[in-house]
């Protein structure tokens, strides 16, 4: 037996519980791990409290990532004792994820835990951190360097803005960050922000151009605000979009991609080849400082996960929320 969250959907309506679950109840997979953390990005808070239509079938473990330790293995790549992390790959929504004590998956979708973090610091960076890592890249692709200009961070006291924003600024830029919670505004500047810029003045209806102020953005809000940031790029400017945490939608004009050759970048880490993950988490070794990971993560238990999706919708929790899925399990005695 092992304990998980399990989001059931029938005919009483859509739930979320902490349930022990019988090992044969696993998913198919020539992997197994014992769970050591997962954490709560904002898919995970959408699939536990059902706002949005995250899980595509039930009943479902969520969790879109997680590290820890092989405990079996038929996969020719990993052996049992290694320890891995898994991103996405239809975790949580198609496939049981992470926020349990045990996971069966396909050893095609693991990477061994990168050297230079445990794997709790893994969990830290998560799903959140390894996008940030690709949105930088995706920056510097397509030509933003440090000396092009400056660059502009949105969503910024989030998990994926606040390790945005420690990365770039890590690398040379001059970051600023969006927030709608000019409290954190010590935590932006202590991550790196050279400037913190209020969220109200992005995400009411702009001009189809703006002045030109930034070379490259990192956008994890979606809506007016990435219209607004789209509209304010300098010539060759590029905006990474990731995210839709201020809504679906883009009520932009084309204005800024035929007037000044701005380029919209998507970046997305669900189906993402291997190699390009591994270049991200390369990244994240390299670049993101550890002296950060005591201002930006929370760790919760199993038991406090549901609690905490609903705060991450509302915009509440700062950096990055871990869960430590190892020690929430409850041992299991022996019957002889
Ligand atoms: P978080 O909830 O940690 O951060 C989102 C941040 O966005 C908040 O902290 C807040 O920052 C800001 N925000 C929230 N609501 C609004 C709003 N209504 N208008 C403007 N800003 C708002 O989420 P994550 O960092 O984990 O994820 C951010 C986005 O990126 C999500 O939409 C997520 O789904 C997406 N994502 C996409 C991935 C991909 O593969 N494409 C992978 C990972 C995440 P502040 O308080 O500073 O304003």
């Amino acid at each position: 037996m092992f304990t998980a969250l399990l989001v059931e959907k029938d005919d009483a309506g859509y739930r979320t519980g902490l349930q022990q679950i019988e090992e044969d109840r696993l998913p198919p997979g020539d992997v197994r791990v014992r769970v050591a953390y997962s954490t709560l990005n904002y898919k995970d808070a959408l699939a536990i409290t059902g706002r949005g239509p995250v899980v595509r079938q039930f009943p479902m473990v969520p969790g879109i990532d997680f590290s820890g330790e092989v405990t079996d293995s038929r996969h020719p790549g990993f052996r049992v004792g290694d320890k891995v992390v898994l991103n996405g790959w239809g975790l949580g929504e198609t496939h049981w994820g992470g926020l349990a004590g045990l996971a069966q998956v396909n050893g095609d979708w693991l990477i061994p835990l990168p050297k230079a973090f445990t794997e709790f610091q893994a969990m830290a960076l998560g799903t959140a951190g390894y996008t940030a890592a690709l949105c930088v890249l995706a920056l510097e692709r397509h030509g933003v360097t440090p000396e092009r200009g400056e660059v502009i961070v949105s969503g910024a006291a989030g998990g994926v803005g606040s390790v945005a924003l420690a990365l770039l600024a890590r690398r040379g830029y001059r970051v600023s960050a969006i927030t709608g919670r000019p409290q954190e505004g010590a935590y932006l500047k202590d991550l790196g922000a050279s400037e913190v810029l209020e969220r109200s003045a992005f995400d009411s209806p702009g001009k189809p151009l703006a002045k030109e102020r930034w070379a490259g953005a990192v956008d994890t809000v979606g809506g007016r605000t990435l219209a607004n940031l789209c509209a304010a790029m300098r010539y060759h400017g590029v905006v990474t979009a990731c995210g839709m945490a201020g809504g679906m939608e883009l009520p932009a004009t084309v204005a800024p991609f035929i007037l000044r050759a701005v380029s919209l970048v998507g970046v997305e880490s669900v189906m993402c080849p291997t190699q390009e993950r591994l270049q991200a988490w390369e990244r994240l070794a390299r670049d993101f400082d550890p002296r950060h990971f005591d201002s930006m993560v929370t760790q919760i238990g199993l038991h406090e996960a549901i609690a905490a999706a609903t705060r991450l919708l509302e915009g509440q929790v700062r950096g990055r929320l871990v869960v430590n899925v190892g020690a929430s399990q409850i041992p299991v005695r022996s019957s002889a």
